[in-house]
């Protein structure tokens, strides 16, 4: 059993993780930096432990500090919520070695999916359709051969890639020489490791992503799909569930061979297994081993408190359902409030000088700010996440509208107009759009 979880994190997903930790009847301990030492995550747990200076890599990702926060406040398990420390395999290894539970999955499975080759081959030999591509790495000398066999368009892909870096497409045989190059001179900088791989382009897919939970023991299910196409240079900005896209039987068919492939794996906690779909194909790209952002609509939609999930199968307890139990109710939405300008996207951090969230039927705000909060200039700028519930799409819209007009954040910029300008658009009403609609509409209607 576990009495007392350390949460290794800040802002939103903290504060999820304390609410789940506090209905389970769990003791919790908050780590801050000295920028953080205001945050609700901080004021609403019941211990907290100051674990270095703002930057992240002395506080947030520094291991040892963390690992003598456990020590000192005799914290049993550590629940990593997402970025930081949530998919780093060693900081999972040092935990285990010394006797702090992991609210995760194994150190293994983390590196297997952390690599995008091996996570490739992984997906494949579990029965998950893949983009097609090279069969691992491709050096500069191969590349023509291999993107002549997968067909023009290629994407090139860095092989430790994430945050959308690392990535070049080439559209024809001339661009390609140079697409590799860049793409490995970036991955270099980015991830200290030049490795690409190569897959073909798919030119209007949507990004559709599988929610599974696994006992580690071989039972797992899915809680079928979101929709998180709408993005802007390859961040998520508005997810949904279900896709505006699927039928149910295309949301039971791919979440059953994600099921099925996480009991093969003996996946132990949460996971998202990442598509591409286009014309009726899915294509996975990538595995996240950890939480996500958006996971609040696959709860809204199934009643499910997913962090429940996770420590209870990291106790030891098992699922709390079986397949045939989850119902999809209704259709969820979330926009993500960040603290920056909704045309630019810059940055915008200061103080909030008056804060009012909304409310009602079918309304969840995921935020840690309040009226006076500062928000610190060291972190990401996601300040709140807005999810709203309806019995329909339809209606689920209808309510995001009113729910938007309400939600009041002055003192310093935030994207809720970008939500305003979306909730009137004529192809978000119809569901009609692919990963590149939102760049292709802020680039149309700015001045
Ligand atoms: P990262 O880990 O850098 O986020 P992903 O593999 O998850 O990389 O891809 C990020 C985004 O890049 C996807 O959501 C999609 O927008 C685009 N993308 C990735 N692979 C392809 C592909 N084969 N064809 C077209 N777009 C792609």
């Amino acid at each position: 059993m576990i009495s007392k979880i350390l949460i290794a994190n800040r802002g939103e997903i903290a504060l999820r993780v304390l609410r789940a930790c506090k209905e389970l009847g769990i003791a919790t301990v908050a780590v801050h930096s000295t920028a953080d030492a205001d945050a609700m995550h901080v004021r609403l747990a019941d211990e907290s432990v100051c674990i270095g200076p703002p930057p992240s890599r002395d506080s947030y990702l520094n291991i040892h500090q963390i690992v003598a926060a456990c020590e000192i406040t005799g914290a049993d398990a550590v629940h990593p919520g997402y970025g930081f420390l949530s998919e780093n395999a060693k900081f999972a290894e040092i935990l285990e070695a010394h006797d702090i539970t992991f609210i995760g999955p194994t150190a293994e499975h983390i590196r297997i999916m952390g690599d995008k080759i091996t996570a490739k081959q992984t997906a494949q030999e579990l029965g998950i359709p893949v983009v097609p591509g090279s069969d691992g790495e491709v050096k500069p000398e191969n590349a023509l051969e291999v993107a002549r066999k997968i067909g023009f368009p290629v994407l090139i892909k860095a092989t430790a890639g994430g945050g959308g870096r690392g990535m070049k497409v080439a559209r024809s045989e001339a661009d390609l020489e140079e697409a590799v190059a860049t793409a490995r001179t970036e991955a270099l900088a980015a991830f200290g490791n030049d490795a690409v791989y190569m897959e073909k382009y798919l030119s209007k897919p949507r990004h559709i992503e599988i929610q599974i939970v696994g006992d580690g023991a071989g039972n797992a299910v899915h809680l079928g799909e979101r929709d998180c196409s709408l993005q802007r240079r390859h961040q998520k900005v508005w997810e949904e569930a279900n896709s505006p896209a699927l039928n149910v039987d295309q949301r039971m068919k791919i979440g059953q061979i994600c099921a099925d492939a996480m009991k093969k794996l003996k996946y132990r906690g949460a996971g998202t297994v990442e598509f591409l779909y286009e014309n009726g194909e899915f294509y996975f790209i990538e595995m996240n081993t950890r939480l996500q952002v958006e996971h609040p609509i696959t709860e809204a939609i199934t009643g499910i408190d997913l962090v429940h999930e996770q420590i209870r199968v990291a106790s030891g307890g098992g699922l709390s359902v079986q397949q045939e139990d989850i119902v999809f109710s209704g259709h969820a939405i979330e926009c993500r409030i960040n603290a920056e300008d909704p045309r630019t996207f810059v940055p915008s951090p200061g103080t909030i000088t008056h804060f009012h969230a909304p409310g009602g039927l079918g309304v969840r705000v995921d935020s840690g700010a309040y009226q006076g909060y500062r928000i610190p200039p060291y972190y990401d700028s996601l300040i709140g996440k807005l999810i709203v519930h309806g019995r329909t799409r339809v209606e689920c819209m209808m309510r995001l509208r009113r729910v938007l007009d309400e939600f009041v954040i002055d003192g310093i910029k935030t994207t809720l107009p970008l939500f305003q300008d979306l909730i009137n658009n004529q192809d978000i009403a119809n569901g009609d759009y692919d990963i590149h609609w939102l760049e292709k509409h802020l680039a149309a209607t700015s001045e």
